[in-house]
């Protein structure tokens, strides 16, 4: 999350889920190719109210959680995000992280981050092949700093860039330098506007209703598909997972695109009423009643916002966000696996909570 850039783009509206194209999810060579995956929460962060969601116009603070998810494909794991760091007084963090974020804006209540309670847990996280950043954001790096070696990061494209120079050097930085020096780092390639930029991941493709998106493992199973322009910061990922085949169902894994289920929930019917909330503004501390958001472009986090109200639609599509308390108690956590969502009922019953 983000409140580093002044906003004042007030009288946003949601985009109605009717604006977006639904792009079918092309049909793989492998008819059979899936990925398993299980939620891990991380710890929770508590905020003011009107920072996270404006929920009915509630007073009150919201906490929130903050997932991770294991992601197992062919005897290997993945995790997307590391959600909140365990121990944060050993990490050269900048004031700004340390003081301002984790403890004044929010309040964080970190545990066991998802590496260590799948190895307390009996995994075997030597299984670990590489990280997946929804984004670079200090609540989803987690504890990064305790990646083993050769265990690789992966972010989107324009993250690094945004990043900057890390702390030490920028007093202000998000990342401590030395894991810009040291850790293994993969950026996405750019998305070439009007092309295809070929990597070793292959090409961005449209994708349901991403524009562009990328075929992880070759084999239709996993997309990574990211959020055009800024919205809440450049380079922002979301994951795309077929978790069952014949019939299939996925995943959509968003990250912060929204950080509350009332902001992409219910979807407005063609000329009914649009129920969701608005992307809220409030005044940061000390900054002389100068209004922010927790997305750095809104007008663009509008419209990905509307693509997972849009992609919701969709029967065997579930949206989860990386802070999404109504998934809590509602679907299981690790070793319990989501693959049966729809057979289990998991999206009608997180979606009849919108507090
Ligand atoms: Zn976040």
């Amino acid at each position: 999350m983000s409140a580093d850039q002044p906003s004042n783009q007030g009288g946003l509206e949601p985009v109605r889920p009717e604006t977006y194209t639904f792009h079918a999810i092309p049909s793989s060579a492998d008819k059979n190719a899936k990925v398993a995956i299980h939620q891990i929460p991380t710890g929770e962060l508590t905020a003011p109210a009107g920072i996270l969601a404006d929920v009915h116009g509630s007073k009150d603070d919201l906490t929130v959680p903050a997932y991770s998810y294991l992601i197992e494909k062919d005897g290997q794991a993945y995790l997307w995000d590391l959600g909140l760091m365990e121990v944060r007084s050993l990490l050269p963090l900048s004031r700004r992280i340390r003081d301002v974020m984790l403890t004044k804006l929010f309040k964080a209540r970190t545990g066991p981050g998802p590496i260590k309670r799948l190895r307390e847990g009996g995994y075997d996280t030597g299984k670990i092949k590489e990280v997946i950043l929804s984004h670079q954001h200090f609540d989803h790096f987690g504890d990064l700093d305790t990646l083993a070696p050769g265990v690789k990061a992966v972010l989107g494209p324009g993250s690094l860039a945004s990043i900057g120079p890390g702390y030490p050097e920028d007093p202000d930085g998000s990342w401590p330098k030395k894991w810009l020096d040291e850790k293994q780092l993969e950026e996405l390639p750019p998305v070439a506007v009007g092309s295809s930029a070929p990597s070793i991941r292959g090409k961005w493709q449209q994708v349901a209703c991403f524009e562009h998106a990328l075929d992880y493992f070759g084999d239709g199973s996993l997309w990574l598909a990211i959020n055009e322009g800024a919205s809440h910061c450049r380079g922002h990922l979301n994951a795309l997972a077929r978790v069952t085949t014949d019939p299939d169902t996925y995943l959509v894994l968003a990250g912060d695109t929204a950080h509350h289920q009332s902001l992409y929930l219910p979807v407005p019917a063609p000329g009914e009423v649009d129920r969701r909330t608005r992307i809220p503004f409030f005044e940061m501390p000390n900054t002389n009643g100068s209004r922010i958001s927790m997305h750095e472009n809104p007008t663009e986090a509008y419209v990905a916002i509307g693509r997972l109200t849009r992609m919701s639609i969709e029967e065997n599509i579930m949206v989860l966000l990386a802070h999404e308390g109504q998934v809590k108690g509602v679907i299981p956590d690790w070793p319990e696996s989501l693959d049966n969502w729809k057979a289990n009922g998991f999206k009608e019953k997180k979606e009849n909570l919108h507090t």
